[in-house]
Parts: structure tokens; sequence; C-alpha cells
């Protein structure tokens, strides 16, 4: 079993890199991707500990894109980390992120629930700052009950502390991707617009703006959503990918490799991904 989707604490995750290979080696996986938001900063640390376990570690990245006015996740896997060209792309998406942060404080102050960029730090550790800092800031402050609270409330896509970033086309994040050797995956489909999506069609678009993959196995899916989009992949001639999207004490309940519990993603969707890898980009 692999898994090529999770996050530590270097975006909005709680393990450290060397702990997530650790607790790869101890599930038994035969492969890891880590797939921090925005950022390859867990990566040196992680790929240090090839020599210490069995698993082979991967390297990649979750970039947040809009589609059709909503949020929709590619991720870059496969990447190669010594990319410059790529890492000022990633320099570029960490500083447009950092103005919405700017932006949501004064929203926030706006709606009656000020609170610091310390105070959001603080819930962090590392530079990089997601809204889940931003839920355990709010709820540090009492505004909200706990964390999930904030995102219904507060900072979740539909709510009144939002704000939009600079996101990238789907297009251009299937470039970058391409251009630093990745393979450009849509992250958990299933997710986008509450599950009633005509996602057929929408994938075959995003297959045209240089997408060559989907997340048909993910930690969170029914059976009969893992089902729909390893058939989807099938028929489109994309590949497919799975992984838990875990996320330590930060998404809890959701365990590296094992999902909720049922998920099993087999080992040779790698070979699939690395074949797809090596092929290069059609556009
Ligand atoms: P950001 O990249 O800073 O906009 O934060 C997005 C992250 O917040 C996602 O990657 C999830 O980890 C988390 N997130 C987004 N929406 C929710 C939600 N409704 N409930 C809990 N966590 C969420
Ligand atoms: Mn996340
Ligand atoms: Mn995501
Ligand atoms: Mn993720």
């Amino acid at each position: 079993m692999i898994d090529l989707h999770c996050h530590t604490l270097h975006s909005d995750g709680t393990d450290t890199s060397e702990g997530l290979a650790l607790l790869a080696e101890e599930a038994h996986l035969t492969a890891l991707c880590l797939t921090d938001h925005d950022t390859l900063g867990g990566i040196p640390g992680f790929l240090a500990m090839q020599s210490q376990v069995k698993v082979r570690l991967l390297v990649g990245t979750e970039l947040s894109c809009m589609f059709l006015g909503q949020s929709l996740h590619v991720l870059g896997l496969l990447v190669n980390p010594d990319d410059a060209t790529f890492q000022a792309r990633l320099v570029e998406l960490r500083g447009r992120r950092e103005d919405r942060n700017d932006r949501m404080l004064i929203r926030l102050a706006e709606l009656g629930y000020p609170i610091t960029r310390e105070e959001v730090q603080a819930q962090a550790d590392s530079p990089l700052l997601s809204r889940v800092h931003f839920a355990k800031a709010l709820a540090r402050r009492g505004y909200v009950r706990r964390p999930p609270e904030a995102f219904e409330r507060l900072i979740g896509d539909d709510c009144p502390g939002f704000v939009p970033r600079q996101e990238l086309t789907p297009y251009e994040a299937a470039r970058w991707i391409r251009e630093a050797g990745g393979v450009p995956v849509v992250a958990h489909p299933g997710r986008f617009d509450g599950g009633r999506f005509r996602w057929d069609d929408a994938m075959g678009d995003l297959q045209r703006e240089g997408l060559e993959g989907l997340e048909a196995y993910y930690g969170e899916y029914r059976a009969s959503e893992q089902k729909y989009f390893l058939r989807l992949a099938d028929r489109l001639g994309m590949v497919a990918t799975g992984g838990s999207d875990y996320h330590g004490g930060n998404k809890p309940g959701l365990r590296l490799g094992r999902g909720r519990g049922g998920l099993q993603v087999p080992d040779d969707l790698l070979d699939k991904l690395e074949t797809r890898q090596r092929l290069g980009s059609y556009h």
C-alpha cells in the first residue's frame, strides 16, 4: 500500500516530516509522497530519512487553483525538489498567501473578531500560515468553541470572513508542475461542490488544460465515489492516484495510509504514475 497525499507542520499538518517517514514505515507502506501546500520546506528533512526506512519517500506539493468559480486543489506529484524555477514559483505563491492572510486579519476585525498575526503564528510551527491556524487562533480567543466551527461560521469558503487570494488557473498549475518534472493531478475531486458536480465533463476540460491524473482513492471517499473516479480515470486515459490527505492532529481520525480506516491505495498506481512522468506531457 502507498499514500500519495499528506501534510506536515511545514504547511497545515502537525507532524514533522521525519516523523511522517517513520509513521509510514510503521504502517508498512511501500511509498509515501509528501504534498504540503505551496512549499517543499519539509522535503530536505523527509528525504534525509530515506537511509533509515524501507518505505520509498517521494516529493510532491499541493497547489490551490480556481476552476469554475470554486477552489480546486492540484497535486504536483514527483516534482524535482532542486528545480530553481519551481522553488521561485512557490515563493510567489507563498507571497500571495501572505497577502490573503493580511486581508483576512482586516476582514475578521471588521466582522468583530479581531486577532493579531502573532496569535495566528503562535498556532503554527512553521512560517506558512493557513486557515487551519486562523481557526485555532479564533478558538483560542473564544470567538468559536472549536476550530471546525470557525470554518462553519467565519472562514470557510462561503463564509463572511473568507478572503480569496490570487489563485492559479489549472492550466498554470499543470504547466508549473510539468516544468518541474512532476505529474499534475486533480486532488480529491469528490469534494468539489458537495459531490453534485458533473465530473465527467469537467474532468475532460481539466485534462485539456494539462491535468494528467485524478485522485481516485481518498481518505474521505465513500466506496461509490472511489469506483466512479477509477472508472472516469480509465475512460479518459488519466492516471489514477490516491492518498489519505493526512494532517495529523488537524484532521482527527484520519490515519496515514488508511484514511478513516478502509483506504487501501494499491502499489501499482505508483508504477503507472512513474510511467506517465517519463512519457512527459502531451501539451
Ligand atoms: P488555506 O490554504 O490557508 O486557504 O487553508 C485551506 C486548508 O484549510 C485546507 O487545506 C484544509 O486543510 C483546511 N480546510 C478548508 N476548509 C475546511 C473546513 N471546512 N473544515 C476544516 N478544515 C478545512
Ligand atoms: Mn490542508
Ligand atoms: Mn486539498
Ligand atoms: Mn491536502
